[in-house]
C-alpha cells in the first residue's frame, strides 16, 4: 500500500513511473538530497535510525554541558511537514540488494526503491587499539554526547564528595585525537571546570584536574595549515590543556589510558575522537569498491559504477574533488550537503530523461574553535582567521547551518548568557546513580 499523506489525506504515489526515490540517512547529505527532491513529481521515502537530523558539529557542546540535547537535533517530520512528497520511515536498514532494487529494515520490512540514494555517514575508528571501543566514550551521536556529559559531571561530583579515590586528589580526562572534535573537546572540558569550580563551587583543585590531549602527529588539527595548528596549540596549553604530540596509545582500560612508550596515565573518562572510518556502517556492505577508510568509491556523478540508480553522498562516500578522480574530499559537512543536492538534482535529471553531470566540491572552508572567543578558520583563497574574528566567523556560520528558527535562537541566547558568565547551562547528570552512590 503506498504511504498516505496525513495531511492532505491524498496518496502520496509518484506522479511519474519509476519515481520512486527511497534516502537513507538523514544527516547533512540525506537531507540535502531530500530537499533537492521536496515538490518535485517524485516519491521520495527517508530512513534513519533516528527520527531526528543531529548537527554534529555541536556534539562536544553537548558532552560539555553548554548545549542541551535538543538544541542540536530537530524532528525529521517537522522538516518535511509540508512537503507532501516526502515521507519518513524510521528504522534501521540492515540490507541492500542492488539486484532487485529494494532495501530492508531491521524488523524486515522492505521498500522498493527505482532510485537510491546512500547517505549513511561514518563512524568512530579505534584501529585495533586495546579496549578503545569497550572503554572510551566516541563523540558520534546524541546518545554519546549525553552519555559523555554523564561521565565527566559524575566524575565532578565524585571528586568532590571523595577526592582520596584519584590520584593527586583529583580526577584526570584524556582525550584522544588532536583532529576538530579533540581540539574541540579539550578545549570545552578546560571551560567546563573552570565553571564547575568557580559557579559550582565544586571542591574539585583546578590546578590537578588536569585535561590532557594525545595525537600521535607532531602538530594539531592536520588538514588546516601549520600556523593554525600552532595557534591552537599555543591556546589550548595557555588554557591549562596538557597538549602530548607523538603520543600514541596502545591500550585503554577502565581506569585509564597506556601509552606506546609504556608509559600509563590514569584517567576518568577517555573520549575517543582519534578518526572515523566507513567500515562497519551500512555502505560498507555494498558490493562494489571501497577505500582504505572503507568510503565507497563514486564515479563523478556520485553514482556506482554499473547502477546509475544508486548513489552514494557524503562521509560514506570518496566524494571526488572535481571530475577526473581528482581527491577524495574531506569529510566534513560542506561536502555532505553539495554532494546530497547533487545527487538529488541527478535523480531529477534521470527522471526527465536527461544524462547526468559531474559533481565539482566548492571549498567553503573548515573551521574549529578553541574555546571561548578562540577559533580558527581557513577560509577560500587563502583567506585565514584566528582569535576572536575567527570565533565570531565561527559562531556565524555554524548559527546559519544548524536546523530550526528555536534552535538557532536557544543557541545563540546560550551562547551570549555564558559569554556574559552568568551561571546556568545543562550541567544535568541525567542517568541515576547506582545504588552504591
Ligand atoms: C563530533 C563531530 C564534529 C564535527 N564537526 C564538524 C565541523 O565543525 N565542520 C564540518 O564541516 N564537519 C564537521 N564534522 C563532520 C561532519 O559532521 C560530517 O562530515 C557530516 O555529518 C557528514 O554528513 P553525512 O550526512 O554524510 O553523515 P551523518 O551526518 O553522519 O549522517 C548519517 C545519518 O545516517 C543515519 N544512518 C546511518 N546508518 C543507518 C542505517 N543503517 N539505517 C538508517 N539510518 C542510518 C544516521 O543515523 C545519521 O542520521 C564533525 C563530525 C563529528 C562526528
Amino acid at each position: 500500500m503506498p504511504p498516505t499523506d496525513p495531511v492532505s489525506g491524498s496518496p502520496a504515489t509518484p506522479a511519474t513511473p519509476g519515481a520512486r526515490v527511497v534516502v537513507i540517512g538523514c544527516g547533512f547529505a540525506g537531507l540535502a538530497a531530500a530537499r533537492q527532491l521536496a515538490d518535485t513529481p517524485v516519491q521520495v521515502t527517508l530512513i534513519d535510525r533516528h527520527n531526528f537530523h543531529t548537527f554534529l558539529p555541536f556534539l562536544y557542546q553537548v558532552a560539555t554541558a553548554g548545549l542541551d540535547p535538543a538544541d542540536v537535533a530537530y524532528p525529521v517530520r517537522s522538516i518535511f511537514r509540508r512537503l507532501h512528497n516526502v515521507v519518513f520511515r524510521h528504522g534501521r536498514v540492515t540490507s541492500v540488494d542492488i539486484e532487485s532494487r529494494r532495501v530492508t529494515l531491521a524488523d524486515s520490512s522492505t521498500i522498493d526503491y527505482d532510485h537510491l540514494i546512500v547517505g549513511t555517514g561514518a563512524a568512530s575508528e579505534f584501529f585495533g587499539i586495546a579496549g578503545a571501543a569497550e572503554h572510551t566514550r566516541p563523540l558520534y551521536t546524541l546518545g554519546d554526547a549525553r552519555r559523555l556529559r554523564n561521565d565527566v559531571l559524575s566524575t565532578l561530583e565524585a571528586a568532590d564528595a571523595h577526592p582520596e579515590n584519584y590520584d593527586d586528589g583529583a580526577p584526570t580526562f584524556v582525550v584522544v585525537g588532536g583532529g576538530a572534535t579533540g581540539v574541540e573537546t579539550a578545549g570545552a572540558l578546560m571551560e567546563l571546570l573552570d565553571v564547575s569550580v568557580r559557579q559550582d563551587r565544586l571542591r574539585i583543585d583546578p590546578q590537578r584536574t588536569r585535561v590532557i590531549l594525545l595525537d600521535g602527529a607532531d602538530r594539531l588539527l592536520a588538514g588546516f595549515k601549520e600556523a593554525l595548528g600552532r595557534y591552537a596549540l599555543e591556546t589550548l596549553r595557555s588554557r591549562g590543556v596538557v597538549v602530548r604530540l607523538g603520543e600514541l596509545v596502545e591500550e585503554v582500560t577502565p581506569t585509564g589510558v597506556r601509552l606506546a612508550g609504556g608509559e600509563w596515565i590514569d584517567a576518568a573518562a577517555v573520549v575517543w575522537a582519534g578518526g572515523v572510518t566507513v567500515d562497519g556502517t551500512l555502505a560498507a556492505s555494498l558490493p562494489v569498491a571501497h577505500g582504505r577508510d572503507g568510503r565507497v568509491a563514486v564515479q563523478d556523478d556520485l553514482s556506482l559504477i554499473g547502477h546509475p540508480e544508486v548513489s552514494v553522498v557524503g562521509d560514506a562516500a570518496a566524494v571526488p574533488l572535481a571530475p577526473g578522480g581528482a581527491g577524495p574530499c574531506p569529510q566534513l559537512a560542506q561536502v555532505a550537503i553539495q554532494s546530497g543536492a547533487h545527487a538529488g538534482r541527478q535523480v531529477l535529471r534521470r527522471v526527465a530523461g536527461k544524462s547526468t553531470v559531474p559533481f565539482t566540491y566548492k571549498d567553503k572552508g573548515m573551521m574549529a574553535t578553541i574555546g571561548r572567543r578562540s577559533a580558527v578558520a581557513q577560509l577560500p583563497r587563502g583567506l585565514v582567521l584566528r582569535g576572536t574574528l575567527g570565533w565570531l566567523a565561527w559562531l556565524g556560520l555554524h548559527i546559519v547551518y544548524l536546523i530550526g528558527f528555536r534552535n538557532r535562537l536557544i543557541v545563540l541566547v546560550n551562547w551570549w548568557w555564558r559569554y556574559l558568565n552568568w551561571p546556568g547551562g545543562p550541567r544535568l547528570i541525567d542517568a541515576d546513580v547506582d545504588a552504591s552512590q
